[in-house]
């Protein structure tokens, strides 16, 4: 059960939508360049995302939290993250981390198809809700993501948007030759953000980019409670 299943559902004002359009000045500021990426974010209300004492911050360049001590990252992180994986239209995109729905929602505005999975239960039922309100048809999954969701690989992008102590195989093992997995990876502060490209069955290209602060991916792949 949701904690509050009546939970006001903030309008898209043109003070929001404003704010929105600002963001993206900023985000083109501050380096991002993928048109797609900027359009989407354009038109995604993350405000809806977050709750409603938040709606008018959503639209700042910061992480907000979203409950269960998780956040919703930094819109720069989420653009910065969806730029990496080179999108197209039609590509099938799978999502460690679904978090508050919004990098989802980012995706399937780019015309993907969308797989996210969640461990926190409360924060996949709410992340369903508000992406179906809002018309978006991502497939989620709860549970432990780290091992990836091989029901559906292979992918042509993976992304995950927790930090990761390593690059688990089994998430390079479910890209599609070609595809791109995007990964923070470090220790439980600071990770680096990692670019892999899957040239053949066992040739990986690896480019490791700028530094990010991600919480921590749990999991069989990623840091055991007992760790944190
Ligand atoms: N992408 C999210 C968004 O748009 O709001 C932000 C993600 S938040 C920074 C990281 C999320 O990863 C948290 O919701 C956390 O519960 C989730 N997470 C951590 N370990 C995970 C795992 N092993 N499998 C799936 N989700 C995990």
């Amino acid at each position: 059960m949701l904690d509050n299943p009546v939970e006001e559902f903030v309008i898209d004002t043109y003070k929001l939508q404003g704010l929105r359009a600002k963001l993206v000045k900023t985000l083109r500021e501050k380096g991002i360049q993928d048109e797609g990426v900027l359009t989407a974010v354009g038109k995604v209300p993350r405000h809806s995302f977050v709750e409603s004492a938040f709606a008018e911050q959503a639209y700042d360049d910061r992480p907000l939290p979203i409950g269960d001590g998780q956040t919703i990252s930094q819109p720069y992180t989420v653009a910065r993250q969806s730029e990496l994986l080179e999108l197209k239209p039609g590509m099938k995109v799978l999502e460690i981390g679904t978090g508050s729905g919004y990098q989802a929602a980012i995706l399937c505005e780019m015309g993907c198809k969308v797989f996210s999975i969640e461990r926190i239960r409360s924060l996949h039922v709410k992340s369903q809700r508000i992406l179906t309100d809002l018309g978006y048809k991502p497939r989620l999954k709860w549970g432990d993501g780290s091992p990836g969701w091989a029901t559906y690989d292979p992918y042509d992008r993976i992304l995950v948007t927790a930090a990761s102590p390593s690059v688990p195989d089994t998430l390079k093992k479910q890209l599609a030759i070609n595809g791109i997995l995007v990964i923070p990876v470090g220790d439980l502060k600071i990770q680096v953000m990692m670019k892999i490209t899957r040239k053949s069955q066992e040739e990986f290209i690896q480019q490791r980019l700028n530094e990010f602060q991600f919480v921590p991916m749990i999991g069989k792949h990623g840091w055991k409670e007992e760790q944190l």
